[in-house]
């Protein structure tokens, strides 16, 4: 048997069980084996009935006194069979459902080892019960029940593949697979005392001891962020070391023109990325550098200033928005700052008749364009620029890893453009070398000087007349403002009140005498762009919607948040949904409804009235949320990490970057690892050079 086969050469795998299996994404041999347990049971600690805890999960033997069956049910065809368990300290009654076969074996005098949750009978005073044991044996002669103890793995299951299938199918997997393909070059995995690959896997389906598992979840961890180790830092080379990059001049004029026109002077932090943008720039060594500062912290003057580099040494350049609006709005600010200056601005948009595209591609190709802003669109393949210097991308957080990756060949003659990133999701660092791992990384943690703060009030749902009343008022006075709801329509799972309703009811309720809009993802690009721009334009006084306005338009004259069902949200992205408004010159407020009456819910929204610090909170947010919503959410175009933690792994992420980086230095080592790489994620582009 090998690892690419196909699950159904798994002995006991027929096709409605493949059928099954691949319904949680299981269709090979590999995809098996990483199906990795969610917890384990301990069953390495035999404890005597009279010490058994109800409530608990407990491990313990005796010898069947009594054996009753009996049957329920429709017809019934349930049987119930219970046995009553004793061994000179207690009694433990022990029921199993639907298992008629089993009283064959379990006659009594039999001895017999059981694990499961313990609790007290249905109306059996205080009469200790389990209740469809998680694990059971009938001891032999001759037999010791510690030979069945252990630790027992339990797996992300369904009710028709449940732990007893996938422990059995799994120990079927070792006896037919007797070795594993290596993918950690051997001299790595002694440096790095490693658990060797076959013993890892065995081990973590089924642990001798807490060291043995421990050591095993280190080893395939490892692993895994090895080989994205290896894969950003390749990346990183290609674009670095194997490509030409540009070597921008000193700042010139423009750039000088163009700080004294600012009608501020660029904070400390904002001095500081700059100097560290001019020095990559200025470098033969392509720049890939990521800047991340909260938002308002005055990033779009930074990339404004590396574009205006770029045009003064003579290339062109391109700033990349995740939405048209967003995208017209930096091109109108861009047009205002740098039109003074003689450079020239072009605006490329989905939305453009063809005509007008092909125009603005044609003055892109024969540079009589200097910045281009707009989407995605902008890196496709049939623009072609005549002398691209630099791009630029806003809230990356939609362009990953296969973008970068793609960004190499838009260089004319194997020059490869410098590349800044930007984002407001501030990350913490093991995440960061985990998604950015190819990229340089700038800080901006201080806000500009004068900065209205945003005041932030958790309140509870009986609240609402008075907050909408509020808000009524503030739009009276000419203010917008902004009405966030977790869902979009309603749904039967939820009770929740969704974007619909809500706009309805504010619509046709309080607010009939107001512009009210509503906006979500479900609905198209245009549809959403139009909408925004209402708003954008005071068209819209009081806008509905999901988290898609998250990413930021600049709506100075929005002053007021109201966010339905505050605790559905985790707290970064609260922080970058209260982003929004604070943009002008108006006192702004966020209003924060939640009902939830759980005190970490509550303390946690808490957090948020009392700081306005981005990173502090993404760090609370993890901290609180796990990381794994957290890493979901970002659109980095990783797979889930299916067992390395981006949070708690800090450790093992270190020494796996360190080992990827011996591994890039040593061409045999490379050429080892690059088969799985390649297989395993071809998001970096298939790598052939070793
Ligand atoms: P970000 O993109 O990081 O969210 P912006 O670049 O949109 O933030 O900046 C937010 C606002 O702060 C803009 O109106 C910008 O003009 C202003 N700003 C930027 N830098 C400074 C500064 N050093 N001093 C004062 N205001 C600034
Ligand atoms: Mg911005």
């Amino acid at each position: 048997m090998n690892v690419t086969d196909p699950i159904q050469y798994l002995k006991g795998i027929g096709p409605k069980k493949q059928k099954l299996l691949e319904r949680l994404g299981i269709h090979t041999v590999s995809d098996m084996l990483t199906h990795f347990p969610r917890a384990y049971e301990d069953q390495s600690v035999l404890t005597p009935i009279a010490r058994l805890q109800p409530g608990e999960s407990m491990t313990t033997a005796g010898c069947v006194m009594q054996v009753q069956e009996r049957r329920a049910g429709r017809n019934g065809r349930l049987t119930i069979l219970t046995v009553m368990l004793g061994d000179g300290t207690g009694f433990l009654s022990v029921t199993w459902f639907n298992q008629k076969y089993l009283k064959k074996q379990l006659k009594p005098g039999t001895r017999l080892f059981v694990a499961g949750k313990v609790e007290y009978a249905y109306g059996g005073r205080g009469q200790l019960a389990m209740k469809s044991p998680s694990s059971f044996q009938v001891l032999d002669e001759g037999d010791t029940a510690e030979q069945h103890t252990g630790i027992l793995p339990i797996y992300p299951a369904t009710e028709s593949l449940n732990q007893k299938f996938f422990r059995k199918e799994m120990q079927t997997l070792f006896a037919s697979l007797p070795t594993l393909p290596e993918v950690i070059p051997k001299d790595i995995e002694q440096r790095y005392a490693l658990m060797p690959r076959y013993e890892a896997f065995r081990a973590i389906h089924f642990p001798e001891n807490e060291q043995q598992l421990h050591d095993a979840r280190h080893r395939l961890a490892f692993e895994e962020l090895y080989l994205i180790q290896c894969g950003l830092l390749l990346l990183r080379r290609r674009a670095q070391e194997k490509q030409q990059g540009i070597r921008h001049l000193m700042n010139g004029h423009s750039i000088q023109q163009l700080l004294k026109a600012l009608p501020f002077s660029l904070t400390r932090d904002q001095q500081r990325v700059w100097q560290e943008i001019v020095r990559d720039m200025e470098s033969p060594v392509p720049m890939r550098r990521l800047v991340q500062g909260d938002v308002g912290s005055g990033k779009t003057v930074i990339a404004m200033l590396a574009l205006v580099k770029t045009v003064e040494n003579g290339y062109q350049g391109a700033m990349m928005a995740p939405t048209e609006i967003l995208a017209s709005q930096h091109a109108e600010a861009f047009q205002n700052a740098l039109t003074p200056l003689g450079i020239r601005i072009g605006f490329l948009s989905g939305h453009l008749t063809p005509k007008k595209r092909q125009a603005v591609y044609d003055a892109i190709s024969n540079h009589t364009l200097d910045i281009v802003v707009g989407t995605h669109a902008l890196i496709q393949e049939s623009v072609h620029f005549d002398k691209l210097g630099l791009v630029v991308t806003d809230e990356q957080h939609r362009f990953g890893i296969a973008q970068r990756a793609e960004l190499e060949k838009k260089g004319k003659n194997g020059v490869v453009p410098d590349v800044l990133v930007m984002t407001a999701t501030p990350i913490p660092r093991t995440m960061t070398l985990t998604v950015y791992g190819d990229l340089d990384v700038s800080l901006i943690r201080e806000l500009p000087p004068g900065r209205k703060p945003i005041r932030t009030f958790v309140r509870q749902t009986d609240r609402r007349p008075l907050i909408y009343q509020y808000v009524h008022s503030q739009l009276a006075e000419g203010r917008q403002a902004y009405v966030v709801c977790p869902l979009i329509e309603q749904n039967d799972e939820s009770d929740l009140p969704s974007a619909e309703e809500i706009y309805d009811e504010l619509r046709f309720g309080l607010f009939h005498d107001m512009r009210v809009g509503l906006i979500h993802g479900r609905m198209k690009e245009a549809e959403k762009d139009a909408v925004m721009q209402a708003f954008y334009e005071n068209q819209i006084q009081l806008l509905v919607s999901t988290t898609v306005i998250e990413v930021g338009v600049n709506v100075p004259n929005a002053s007021i948040m109201v966010v339905e069902h505050a605790d559905r949200f985790g707290l970064a992205q609260l922080h970058q949904l209260r982003g929004r408004i604070g943009r002008g010159p108006y006192a702004s407020f966020c209003i924060l409804v939640s009902d939830s009456r759980t005190q970490t819910a509550r303390e946690r929204l808490h957090i948020l009235e009392t700081t306005s610090d981005g990173f502090k909170l993404a760090e609370e947010d993890l901290r609180l949320r796990g990381p794994g919503q957290f890493f979901g959410r970002m659109q980095h175009g990783l797979p889930d990490l299916k067992i390395a933690d981006v949070f708690s792994d800090m450790d093992i992420l270190l020494q796996a970057r360190q080992a990827a980086q011996e591994t890039l230095a040593s061409s045999k080592n490379l050429a080892f690892v690059l088969p799985t790489l390649n297989h395993r994620y071809p998001q970096f582009g298939q790598i052939t050079e070793a």
